[in-house]
């Protein structure tokens, strides 16, 4: 006979048990008889999770007056052990195991052999099945197998008897967690964990035709080959900085026919095509959690996002969290994200974002800053500690996560949550205080704003303006190239909004993290380095009826009152020049049609590229302001990619590397007439913005959370003291010019955090 007839004839015998009427007690008492019989095992147990503990639910050759009364906890003895590291234990001799536990009621003593599987139910061990033979051998590899098909039926089972209290397993068995990851956005949220890719759950394991179940993941393998093949188009792919590496991967187990031949075995077996997938999967994850090696788990994660990918195509659940609408208080869970998905969510619901990846200078995550959502990445495993639905505390203040928490967890939490609320009410009692320095310096503190929403941080936080409006945001929102008439009716709106206070509209910067497949997709599909390609103004000025269209959108926005607009990515003047021509002629055609034009115009750039420090001057008389973007200038500068997670840390903004450069770059525009700021991520965190005033920076613009703190900051420097000791230290730089900071503000009794 073979393995999957074997398992078949099981599955059919489990199925007419599943589908009688009989009460869910009897139908385990004769599971348990028909896998004893089948594996020719003496004994075969069901343990499950009841009250924190996991009690002999039936048993076939221990003793029955055992049963309802043993119990053992997660993590004690063999059965124990199988569910607290949901892992699978094949032993001839069970009492040379270190975890044995002997328990006399049982009278367990005669059987040497064990093997236990843990059931999972809804991603969670809630007990194990086990078998025992009093002769001393190991079960065969089919034996498991089918030991494991069975614990599968038995999540069904559970499912649908109630047998597990469906609440007390999620807490009971994952218990409250803890895990670290970086602060991408500060903040703290509480919320119900959702997956960006939700999982499925599977209702039905055992077949009814098994051909077509075989066609289902014939088709279903089919469909995710094409959409592999075509992923490098895809926002997913490009947006989470996620490159070849991964999608290479992603083709090796597409491809890889050990994984369709294990999918269809089990398909043999009796397994529905869900629960087939499902059932190899979870046999991987056993298998790999007994290998410890760093290089197999990552890979690991790309089979577990191929196999949730091929359960979503197989069972017709296809679409990402955002489109089937967030129901309540979430904190979305990723490997990663693009821009353009993270702003798909409805706002109001999104509370907090945890990334498995992410970088800090990503553009998700300047959005998820624009849209005050707190972000914690690198989250190290957590997209295999959390189920959905689960409870989660994000303290991006602190970052870190706590999963499930218990109730002492939760209020210290509120405690935390009540203080920050404080310290930001007190933050908003600067609103209207100017920052002027201790030595009586205006500095100008304005905002990085991407949407019409963001403008009102403007009156609450009492800025000085929107020093960088990024306007490729509607660009990436929108399916299709946003038409002109929408692009003036935005910008209309935002400086309705601000006032009279300035903003500064940055033209289109699409490319690099910023796919936008209706623009971006012949060129970028191909590029190597997105982030150094066809981005930004090179892109805008080859498509000059990009260009052109938003040149009138903003000078027609604009009527009447004053026009701030800044090129991004500028290499050498010439892009410069080019940028303001076709401003230029636009303005001359309003002129004829006698439109009204905007009172003034004001051209700037950014210094996004290293090569363009070098030619500042000859730009001297054509430039009004200067924008130092600090995310792209530092990328450049280390040669290290923002979107990068394993870089994210590697280099920091307070290296002598950096501040020189930008300390030569103010110094070269002292007495110029070109007016000098910085929008990068840096001027927002304390001691970065505190580094900036010290050479020379008089104008940051910065997330609106970070108005407050920084304002906070501003009135407490004395100017002459820190650029003094700025230049010693750029000078002869110190082991740590951040140590050496921090240390100089707590001498002043300045904060760093
Ligand atoms: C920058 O590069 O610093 C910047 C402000 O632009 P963006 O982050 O949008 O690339
Ligand atoms: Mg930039």
């Amino acid at each position: 006979m073979t393995a999957a007839s074997s398992a078949r004839q099981i599955l059919t015998r489990l199925h007419e048990v599943m589908a009688s009427r009989s009460q869910p007690q009897r139908k385990l008492d004769q599971v348990v008889e028909i896998i004893g019989d089948s594996l020719d095992s003496e004994v075969c147990s069901i343990y499950l999770l009841r009250d924190g503990a996991l009690e002999l639910f039936a048993t076939r050759g221990l003793n029955p007056d055992a049963v309802h009364v043993t119990r053992l906890g997660v993590g004690e003895g063999l059965v124990g052990t199988i569910v607290a590291n949901v892992e699978t234990l094949n032993l001839a001799e069970a009492a040379a195991h270190p975890d044995f536990a002997y328990r006399p009621e049982t009278g367990e003593d005669r059987f040497h052999s064990f093997a236990g599987v843990p059931i999972i139910y809804r991603e969670r061990a809630v007990g194990a099945l086990v078998v025992q033979h009093a002769d001393p051998r190991r079960y065969e590899a089919v034996e498991i197998e089918a030991l494991q098909t069975t614990a599968m039926v038995m999540s069904e089972l559970i499912a649908h008897a109630g047998l597990v209290d469906e609440e007390q397993a999620l807490v009971e068995d994952g218990g409250p967690r803890i895990l670290p990851g970086l602060t991408l956005v500060k903040g703290l949220a509480s919320g119900y964990a959702v997956f960006h890719q939700p999982r499925i759950t599977i209702d039905q394991v055992v077949a009814e035709d098994i051909e077509a179940e075989r066609q289902r993941v014939y088709r279903a393998f089919d469909k995710m080959r094409e959409q592999i093949d075509t992923l490098g188009a895809q926002a997913e792919f490009r947006d989470g900085g996620e490159h070849e590496e991964v999608l290479e991967t992603y083709k090796m187990f597409a491809y890889d026919e050990g994984w369709g031949r294990r999918i269809n075995e089990a398909i043999d077996s009796g397994l529905t095509a869900e629960a087939a997938i499902e059932r190899v999967q979870q046999h991987t994850r056993m298998r790999m959690r007994q290998i410890d090696d760093p290089l197999l788990a990552d890979r690991m994660h790309d089979l577990e996002d191929l196999s949730n990918r091929l359960l979503r195509i197989v069972s017709g659940q296809l679409g990402t969290a955002a489109t089937q609408g967030l129901r309540r208080d979430t904190i979305l869970i990723a490997r990663n994200l693009g821009p353009a998905e993270l702003l798909e969510y409805d706002r109001r619901r999104l509370k907090g974002v945890v990334l498995q990846e992410g970088s800090l200078t990503a553009h998700v995550v300047i959005v998820a800053r624009a849209m005050g959502v707190p972000v914690l990445g690198r989250c190290e495993g957590i997209l295999r500690q959390v189920a959905e639905g689960d409870e989660i505390l994000l303290d991006a203040d602190k970052g870190a996560v706590t999963l499930r928490p218990s109730q002492a967890m939760g209020e210290v939490f509120d405690a935390r949550f009540a203080k920050s609320r404080e310290r930001q009410a007190q933050y908003a009692t600067l609103r209207d205080v100017e920052p002027f320095t201790r030595c009586g310096t205006r500095i100008h503190v304005m905002i990085n704003a991407g949407l019409r929403d963001d403008i009102s941080t403007l009156a609450m936080t009492g800025a000085d303006g929107v020093g960088l409006f990024r306007t490729e945001f509607q660009f990436l929102v929108s399916a299709t190239l946003p038409a002109r008439e929408r692009q003036t009716r935005l910008y209309r709106d935002v400086l309705d909004a601000a006032g009279d206070k300035p903003v500064v509209f940055r033209t289109v910067d699409i490319g690099g993290d910023k796919a936008v497949p209706y623009l971006t997709s012949e060129a970028l599909e191909r590029e190597e380095n997105p982030a150094m390609g066809w981005r930004a103004l090179r892109l805008a000025l080859d498509r000059e009826g990009l260009l052109k269209a938003q040149a009138r959108a903003l000078l027609e926005a604009s009527a009447g009152r004053q026009l701030n607009v800044m090129f991004p990515m500028v290499s050498e003047p010439w892009e410069f020049d080019a940028a303001k021509q076709v401003f230029d002629e636009q303005l001359a055609f309003m002129k004829v049609r006698r439109k009204q034009l905007p009172e003034t115009i004001r051209y700037g750039a950014m210094l996004e590229v290293p090569a363009l420090a070098e030619v500042l001057e000859q730009l001297v008389g054509r430039l009004s302001f200067l924008s130092v973007g600090t995310n792209d200038l530092t990328q450049f500068l280390f040669a290290a990619d923002r979107a990068n997670p394993k870089l994210a840390e590697r280099y920091d903004w307070l290296s002598p590397a950096i501040l020189r450069f930008l300390d030569r770059v103010a110094k070269g525009l002292v007495g110029s007439e070109i007016d000098l700021g910085i929008c990068g991520e840096m001027g927002g965190r304390r001691l970065e913005a505190l580094a900036l005033l010290g050479i020379g920076y008089r104008r940051l613009s910065i997330t609106p959370a970070a108005v407050g703190p920084i304002k906070e900051l501003i009135r407490k420097v004395d100017l002459k003291e820190l650029s003094t000791v700025m230049s010693e230290w750029l000078l002869r730089p110190p082991p740590s010019l951040r140590a050496a900071l921090t240390e100089w503000c707590e001498a002043r009794g300045i904060d760093t955090e």
